[in-house]
């Protein structure tokens, strides 16, 4: 039996992976114009982490983490629940506090890039491992980490990557879910209107109102939406600071000409969210169209016994958006040939091909190398098939004369050049031959 990727896990292959360097590349250009860091932090951590970051009511804790005992090896050790990192922000804020990063001045402005796991049903745009790009603004409230303007800035930030990757037809999907001081009386009337009719909705309804009553609206069950839409929404119970905070955002967007609309169904599936949530989503692609959400989480850092830090930030679903961009574009059109192909001719001069090759790379000019058991009929097929437009022929009497036949495929031409000249004929932008 032969073995194959786990389900819901997948291969990336070229050319497809150029688009997701690509996708990374912009995004850490991007966000280095707004001044945000690379932080890197382990891919699993302490179950702990997640249940009380995330919150043990969410689907994600509830029933999507890849959770094991990691069994003591030897008696100073201890055993320890491990759980593969279903999402990066709780990581994230976890190293803040661990490292104390409110030392730092100003506000930690931070992004990172990799894989986050969830036991999902795996569908077209929804994987076991998938890929986020996210970043965090996060500090002391004297840093200004509570301000409206962190929010409308980050909004701001993702638009200027949206427009950099050329990625169309997204929509700003905008909501506030209040504070912990207005969500009492929210939950409250949420628990009381969805007391009469709980009975005809889905078992994870069922189970959310009795947990955390928000959480209903994170159901996908088409019979239950009508329900749903029933229900008291958020804005009709933010207090004032909340909706001042709400109103700044909003204006500070419009000034910036970021184009939104309101959703007051939108509460994100994670428990940390406060005041503003977002979610931007896709036309092209279908039924999983959110590529990518994220909000403000004011009380995180102290749930996970840190100090006051508010904070706000996002996950993009990279895997996503590099499906809004491989509908747009051809992934063919990315990935680039090399510059030449060297092609050793007879016996004895794979050795010669590879001194040649390591000249050129030297001089930064991408090689494909063929092998000289390949007659030279095979060796132009080979390039031609690789996309490769100029052979250079290494046999004994090129390499004792120091000069080289370079035969260009599509014009069919053949040209000699000498050893020296060769490095700077093949340049990049230089088509000199
Ligand atoms: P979340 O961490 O749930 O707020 O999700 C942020 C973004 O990550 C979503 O908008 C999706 O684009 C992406 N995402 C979440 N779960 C998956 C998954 N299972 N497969 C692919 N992308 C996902």
């Amino acid at each position: 039996m032969t073995i194959k990727a786990v389900r819901g896990t997948r291969d990336l292959l070229p050319p497809e992976t150029e688009l997701w360097n690509r996708v990374e590349q912009t995004a850490r250009d991007v966000f280095s114009l707004y001044n945000f860091a690379e932080i890197r932090t382990p891919i699993f951590e302490d179950t702990q982490l997640f249940a009380r970051g995330v919150g043990e009511a969410t689907d994600i804790v509830s029933k999507e983490m890849y959770t094991w005992e990691d069994r003591a090896r030897a008696q100073s050790e201890k055993a320890q629940s491990l759980t593969l990192r279903p999402e990066n922000t709780a990581g994230v804020v976890r190293a803040y506090i661990e490292h104390k990063l409110w030392e730092r001045p100003g506000l930690q402005k931070l992004y990172y890039i990799g894989p986050q796991f969830r036991r999902e049903r795996p569908q077209k745009g929804r994987y076991r491992q998938f890929y986020q790009i996210g970043a965090e603004v996060i500090g002391p409230p004297s840093a200004g980490s509570e301000s409206p303007a962190r929010d409308a800035e980050v909004l701001e930030m993702l638009v200027m990557l949206l427009q950099r990757l050329g990625i169309k037809d997204w929509t700003l999907q905008l909501n506030s879910v209040g504070s912990p001081s207005s969500r009492p009386a929210y939950n409250e009337a949420l628990r009381q209107a969805l007391s009469g009719v709980v009975e005809r909705m889905c078992v994870d309804c069922q189970r959310r109102a009795v947990a955390n009553p928000l959480r209903v609206f994170d159901c996908k069950v088409p019979e239950d939406q009508p329900i749903i839409e029933t229900l008291p929404r958020i804005s009709g119970f933010l207090d004032e600071a909340d909706r001042e905070h709400f109103e700044e955002v909003r204006k500070i967007l419009r000034a910036t000409d970021v184009p939104f609309v309101i959703n007051d169904r939108l509460v994100r599936g994670l428990d940390y969210y406060t005041r503003t949530a977002f979610e931007f989503t896709q036309g092209s692609l279908g039924a999983q169209n959110a590529i990518l959400g994220g909000g403000r989480y004011d009380g995180l850092s102290e749930a996970l016994g840190g100090p006051r830090a508010p904070g706000i930030g996002f996950a993009i679903g990279e895997d996503r958006f590099v499906m809004a961009l491989s509908a747009a574009s051809d992934a063919n059109s990315v990935a680039s040939a090399p510059s030449a192909y060297i092609a050793p001719l007879g016996s004895g001069m794979n050795l010669e091909a590879a001194k040649l090759a390591r000249e050129l790379r030297l001089a930064g000019i991408r090689v494909e190398l063929g092998d000289e058991s390949f007659r030279l009929k095979k060796a132009f097929e080979t390039a031609e098939k690789l996309g490769i437009q100029r052979v250079i022929i290494v046999g004994e009497n090129e390499v004792a004369a120091r000069q080289f036949a370079v035969k260009d495929l599509k014009s069919g031409e053949q040209i000699t050049v000498g050893r020296a000249e060769l490095a700077e004929k093949f340049q990049s932008g230089k088509r000199t031959i």
